[in-house]
């Protein structure tokens, strides 16, 4: 097995400052092409930190992948450590000049006189194509490994690595690309899948299976390098968890709903109290939402719920806005205003204030307007900041619904209406 090295250069990384994405997006890469991460690293924008790093790593890896210290500035160095650690020049690449001249051209602004460092390469360093930005990437040997040094900006790396960093990387592990799937589900507690998924894996040794959780959304990973299994343990996961599943390989709740809804000519309306347009905003985000989404009302004084949905003043001061009720009556206000063939409503206590003994904070109501009836139900979110529970009630609410709109069980009862 080939084995790799990671290596980020930053100062904004060991302040803490910036999140180092990329290096879990390599790793994740790397596994993908049946590649050992042999070791992670993060250094300073400090030359002899960064020859250090490369030259320590050359000697336990045969590939080191490095993002950031390509640009322009005097604190990014990596392009000169790259030529120390292979003991070669950075000279000048006149092709280099030219590709970065024209670059400016396009954007209609002069190069600058620091730019020119991006046309420098060490002696025996191959250049990288960048096509979203100024610095190219650079491939060089230092003992017995390759370095390829890509920028730090993460959809700039991207683009890098898919195209000239990820073919000569798949050539070297036998083209052998490892199968990933991931399978998509909410309304299921995570330790609930992973007591499934501790069974499954023992069917399955030689797969790597996982989850991941994110805001109620729960992700299965199904990876190997034996496709036909992994497609197999796979379908099980669906089956198991299916009225849960709303979505593979990147498949968003809200691409969800919309493809779903969309497909069956159908519409929907929006009241949102707690929420404050989450839903509505993750809804426009898919393309296709313009046939599907009608209105989405932010809804959050008492005024407006009476004035914009028609709630009954006599629910709120009776039950409160953060009622069953009230939902109810916001759903179906929401429904019938817009003409939608569906309305979801949401209204709850995001906190920190506001919560009471009976309706303590993260206390939800949120109903279904649909043709035939409207569902009502109340969840109450653990203890969370504000804006995590907000989407929490996002994501949550979106799902029943997309349960209920689809017809399929939503394991979810009820609320009475007190
Ligand atoms: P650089 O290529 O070093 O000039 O980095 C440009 C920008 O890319 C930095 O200011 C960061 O915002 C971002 N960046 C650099 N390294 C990383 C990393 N490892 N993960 C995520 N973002 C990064
Ligand atoms: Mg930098």
């Amino acid at each position: 097995m080939k084995k790799c090295a990671v290596l980020s250069v930053g100062q904004e990384i060991l302040f803490g400052h910036t999140l180092d994405t990329n290096a879990s997006f390599f790793c994740n890469e790397m596994r993908l092409l049946g590649i050992e991460v042999a070791e992670m690293r993060t250094v300073n924008d400090e030359f002899v930190d960064i020859v250090k790093a490369i030259t320590e790593l050359a000697e336990v890896a045969d590939f080191i992948l490095v993002s950031g210290g390509l640009g322009p500035t005097p604190d990014d160095l990596t392009r000169q450590a790259i030529a120390e650690a292979a003991g070669v020049e950075l000279v000048l690449k006149p092709e280099l000049l030219e590709q970065i001249e024209k670059y400016f051209a396009t954007i209609n602004r002069k190069m600058g006189e620091s730019n020119k460092v991006q046309a420098m390469l060490p002696e025996t360093a191959t250049a990288l194509p960048n096509n979203c930005g100024t610095a190219p990437g650079v491939r060089c040997a230092v003992g017995s490994a390759v370095v390829f040094a890509m920028p730090g900006v993460p959809s700039e790396m991207k683009v890098m690595f898919a195209e000239s960093v990820k073919p000569e990387l798949l050539a070297e592990s036998g083209n052998v690309e490892y199968y990933l799937k991931r399978i998509h589900l909410s309304g299921m507690g995570e330790s609930y899948v992973g007591d499934y998924l501790k069974e499954l894996q023992k069917a399955y040794p030689d797969l790597e299976i996982g989850t991941t959780v994110d805001h109620y959304i729960v992700t299965v990973r199904v990876s190997g390098v034996d496709t036909a299994k992994a497609e197999e343990a796979a379908a099980l996961v669906r089956e198991a968890f299916k009225d849960f599943v709303f979505g593979e390989d990147g498949v968003t709740l809200e691409e969800a709903i919309v493809g779903y809804l969309q497909s069956k000519g159908m519409t929907l309306a929006l009241a949102e109290s707690c929420t404050g347009g989450i839903i509505a905003s993750k809804i426009v985000g898919v393309s296709g939402a313009s046939k599907v989404l009608l209105e989405g009302i932010v809804s959050y004084s008492n005024e407006s719920k009476i004035r914009t949905l028609g709630v009954d003043p006599e629910i709120i001061a009776e039950y409160g806005a953060v009622s069953a009720r009230c939902a109810k009556a916001m759903a179906e206000g929401a429904r019938s205003k817009a003409g939608a063939d569906y309305a979801l409503s949401v209204t709850g206590i995001a906190g920190p204030d506001g919560g009471t003994e009976q309706k303590p904070v993260g206390t939800v109501f949120f109903a279904v307007a649909a043709p035939d009836k409207t569902y009502v139900f109340k969840h109450v979110f653990p203890q969370s900041a504000r804006n995590i529970l907000r989407i929490f009630a996002s994501h949550y609410t979106m799902n029943i619904m997309r349960q209920i709109v689809s017809g399929i069980e939503c394991y979810r009862e009820e609320t009475p209406l007190e």
